[in-house]
């Protein structure tokens, strides 16, 4: 079995399939494990890619990642804030922050226009994101817009208020342009789901109103949250499995006798590996286009419209404890979209008496932005920060940068077509499996794709798989 990409997922179902037996070799481009939840560690200062923290709803899965530590991982409180006209509000939104933090006027202004929109036009049928069952994009199309979905759920003015101005600065495309899967169901801008409960459920005592997954007990290792998918590839090599990093995959070749061999080099005649199956986490338009034989065109085509959106986080190291009011901060109006504290995850993330203040930039990845050095965007953003009294420059002793450039899948609208296309494309490829979030295009948090990594490897292991590499 090869797999392309040690993340978590690539990781997770190595671990499942060499427990079994099954000789596992994990190719990843990076020079260490873990991806979009690995953690970079320079000189005892540790910064992950943007605020992570793990929970799960499942209690086995729960129990698998709790069960790599000893001593125990420790709570992370997963305070969320979001800055909105000089005030804190609750994240997620609860009748209570609605009302009494983001002001009386403000929440029956946002009331009477979602009353306004109830009673004014017929709902139009949606599988909503909120209640949409079955991972994005693999249910066909409904492919109404963000903006519309929004002003049906929420009417006009939250929309105008929160949805619109964040959607836009975090994605960087109109939100017409977006498909309404582009709120995700349990990620960091499932703000709107808070509201839809808001007003579905009404305003209840202690907010009742809230995303589920948001509340769930977080925890988080002492050096990062990289630790997870280290003590992961700690058990995948303890099984058996071998992990080649620095190993970027560049071609993958059906073999005529059956089986793939995948070569991991940019030179013609570069290091080859050969094996019975192979399981990709890569993104998937890079998937597609090192396939061979190749495919069709249109196939090409449908790859070309598949994109993710970039990660930049600044990390900023201070002296300065106590910076923010929650874990993070979301914020409108400003170079960045989230501020985070690293010690409000552990202590153990910078050198004693030190702290980590880190910024979230959007970015697309042909922009300038993208290739921005780390003072360029430093000062890009300290004006802000001084502003609005969180850190000033001369507090600010070192600069970190940590990039992702596939960190999330973009659903625009007409994406799920487009992703159908690939998914009938590598059907046609027995043997031949993607999983993860950019493997399958898909929002997902890490214990979701430790589980599907679990499933995939199962599913492989009950159907008779256990031949050689
Ligand atoms: C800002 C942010 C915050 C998040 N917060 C949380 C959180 O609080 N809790 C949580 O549980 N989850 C969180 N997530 C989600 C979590 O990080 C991801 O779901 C998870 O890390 C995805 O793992 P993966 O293995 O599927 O994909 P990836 O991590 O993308 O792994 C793919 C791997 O493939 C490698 N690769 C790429 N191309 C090649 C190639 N050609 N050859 C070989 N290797 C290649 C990459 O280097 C990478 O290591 C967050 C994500 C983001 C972006």
């Amino acid at each position: 079995m090869i797999v392309l990409g040690a993340g978590v997922s690539g990781l997770s179902l190595g671990w499942r399939l060499a427990s079994s037996g099954v000789p596992v070799e994990i190719l990843e481009a990076g020079p260490f494990v873990g991806g979009l939840a690995g953690t970079v560690r320079e000189d005892g200062y540790c910064l992950d890619f943007g605020p992570h923290s793990f929970f799960s709803e499942d209690p086995r899965i729960s129990k698998t990642v709790l069960d790599l530590f000893d001593p125990p991982l420790i709570p992370a409180g997963r305070s969320v804030k979001f800055y909105y006209g000089g005030r804190y509000l609750d994240y997620p939104i609860t009748g209570t922050s609605l009302l009494f933090q983001m002001g009386w006027g403000s929440g029956i202004r946002a009331f009477g226009s979602f009353l306004k929109g109830r009673l004014g036009a017929p709902r139009r049928l949606v599988r909503s994101p909120l209640t949409g069952a079955g991972p994005p994009g693999r249910n066909g199309g409904d492919e109404q817009s963000l903006e519309d979905w929004a002003i049906e759920s929420f009417g006009e003015y939250l929309y105008r208020t929160f949805f619109k101005p964040y959607t836009e600065q975090f994605w960087l495309i109109p939100a017409r342009e977006l498909s309404a899967r582009a709120i995700p169901t349990h990620t960091r801008l499932s703000f709107a789901r808070t509201l839809a409960l808001l007003v579905r459920r009404g305003v209840t005592k202690g907010g009742a109103s809230l995303v589920e997954r948001e509340r769930l007990p977080a925890v988080y290792p002492g050096t990062g949250y990289g630790e997870i998918a280290e003590r992961i590839a700690q058990k995948v090599r303890q099984a058996g499995g071998r992990i080649h990093l620095n190993s970027r995959a560049a071609e993958v070749r059906r073999l005529p006798q059956g089986g793939f061999r995948v070569r991991h080099a940019l030179e013609e005649r570069g290091p080859q590996i050969e094996g019975s199956h192979v399981v990709s986490t890569i993104p998937l338009p890079a998937l597609i286009r090192m396939l061979h034989p190749a495919p069709s065109p249109h196939v090409f085509s449908a790859a070309d419209r598949i994109d993710y959106r970039p990660l930049i986080f600044l990390g900023m190291a201070t002296q300065r404890q106590e910076v923010l009011r929650a874990s993070y901060v979301y914020l409108l109006d400003r170079p960045y979209n989230r501020i985070t504290e690293m010690n409000k995850f552990s202590a153990r993330t910078s050198p004693p008496g030190e702290n980590i203040v880190a910024v979230e930039i959007p970015a697309l990845r042909e922009s300038p932005l993208w290739r921005a050095s780390k003072e360029e965007l430093f000062d890009r953003c300290i004006g802000s920060l001084e502003e609005d009294g969180i850190l000033h420059r001369e507090e600010v002793k070192r600069l970190f940068l940590v990039k992702a450039p596939y960190a999330y899948p973009i659903y625009r609208k007409g994406y799920a077509g487009h992703l159908q296309v690939l998914i009938d494309d590598l059907k046609s490829r027995p043997g031949l499996h993607t999983l993860g979030r950019s493997g399958e295009f898909m929002y997902m948090d890490a214990d979701q794709c430790i589980q599907r990594a679990f499933d995939l490897a199962d599913r492989l292991l009950s159907a008779g798989f256990k031949t050689a590499v």
